[in-house]
């Protein structure tokens, strides 16, 4: 079993070899409270038997104490003399009387070097609280940062994602298409007449309705599924749902509760149609090509009366 008094050389070793950066700052406490311990304990038979250590020890305390002497150029003067007395111990050849005499000495530098690092430390302990209110500084710049970009990330009037965000999930809706032949589909929604609105019932009410179908949408629509503003008052979604009933459960869910919903507007209760055009990735040759097909759909549910969902195979619902 190791000594208590070797666990403690180890100890100390180890704290005063650990990294140049924080050498002065975290373990001066740690190991003073060590060198404390092990003095109060320490063995001359066990100091026999650890010269290297102790010549370790005396080295390793040299450089700390140079780090202590560049870093803190005022007050430096009694680690000099500290530094000075360390390089006079010699640990080659011991005698026990030689022992005693390092065991001595070692006592009087560490307590000097408490002292001096009890200096150290409250100088520290400034820059420390400076470095605590940086800290929090940046922090809050960060956290400012993320609010921004979860600013950017939404429509501000819908909370649906902006446009750019919006094609950007799309993309890796498209690489596990190309990756892992997991198809999806996309739909393509456009209101009916919304230029009415506007006219009617004025800018702010046309906003409360892109607000209100927005929210629907978000609702009606899956966590693993996405909902964009692509531009005015249309609006596309990038669905996973493989199987054809799962698509027209889905989008016939949101013709039922958008048309049957009363939007508020001014004193009247208005209904809302809108028209969408529903393409799979499977049919297309590429991402664009996806798109450019549902809005055709779109088109043609728009040219041929309005308030109808216009499917790939020509379903419409
Ligand atoms: P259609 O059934 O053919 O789609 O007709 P529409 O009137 O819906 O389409 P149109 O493209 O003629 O008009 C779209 C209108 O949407 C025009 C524009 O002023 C309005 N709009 C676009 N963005 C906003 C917005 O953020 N708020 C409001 N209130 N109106 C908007
Ligand atoms: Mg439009
Ligand atoms: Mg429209």
């Amino acid at each position: 079993m190791k000594k208590i008094e070797e666990e403690y050389f180890d100890k100390i070793l180890s704290v005063l070899s650990t990294d140049e950066k924080d050498s002065l700052k975290r373990p001066i406490k740690t190991l003073y409270d060590l060198i404390d311990i092990l003095l109060q304990r320490i063995d001359p038979k066990v100091l026999a038997k650890k010269t290297a250590d102790i010549s370790r020890l005396i080295s390793l305390m040299n450089r700390y104490l140079s780090s202590a002497i560049d870093r803190n150029e005022t007050g430096s003067k009694n680690v000099s003399l500290i530094k000075d007395e360390l390089e006079s111990i010699k640990v080659d050849n011991l005698t026990s009387e030689d022992l005693n005499k390092i065991q001595s000495k070692l006592v009087t530098v560490t307590h000097k070097i408490a002292s001096e690092m009890d200096d150290i430390n409250n100088s520290f302990r400034g820059e420390q609280q400076k470095i605590i209110q940086l800290e929090n500084k940046v922090k809050e710049l960060e956290e400012k940062l993320q609010k921004t970009k979860d600013e950017n990330k939404f429509d501000f009037l819908t909370g649906t994602l902006t446009r750019r965000v919006y094609e950007k999930e799309l993309e890796k809706f498209e690489e596990r298409f190309v990756r892992l032949h997991q198809n999806y589909a996309i739909v393509f929604f456009d209101l009916d007449h919304f230029k009415q609105i506007n006219d009617l019932y004025g800018h702010d009410s046309g906003d409360i309705v892109l607000k209100t179908f927005g929210t629907l949408l978000l609702k009606l629509t899956r966590e693993t599924d996405i909902v964009g503003r692509y531009g005015g008052e249309e609006f596309i979604a990038a669905v996973l749902y493989l199987k054809k009933e799962e698509l027209e459960g889905y989008v016939s869910r949101i013709k039922e509760i958008v048309t049957k919903y009363k939007f508020k507007l001014k004193k009247f209760n208005i209904n809302i149609t809108f028209s969408a055009g529903v393409e799979l990735r499977s049919n297309s040759s590429s991402l664009e090509e996806m798109i450019k097909n549902a809005d055709i759909l779109l088109y043609r549910a728009k040219e041929t009366g309005r308030n109808k969902i216009i499917f790939w195979d020509g379903t419409v619902l």
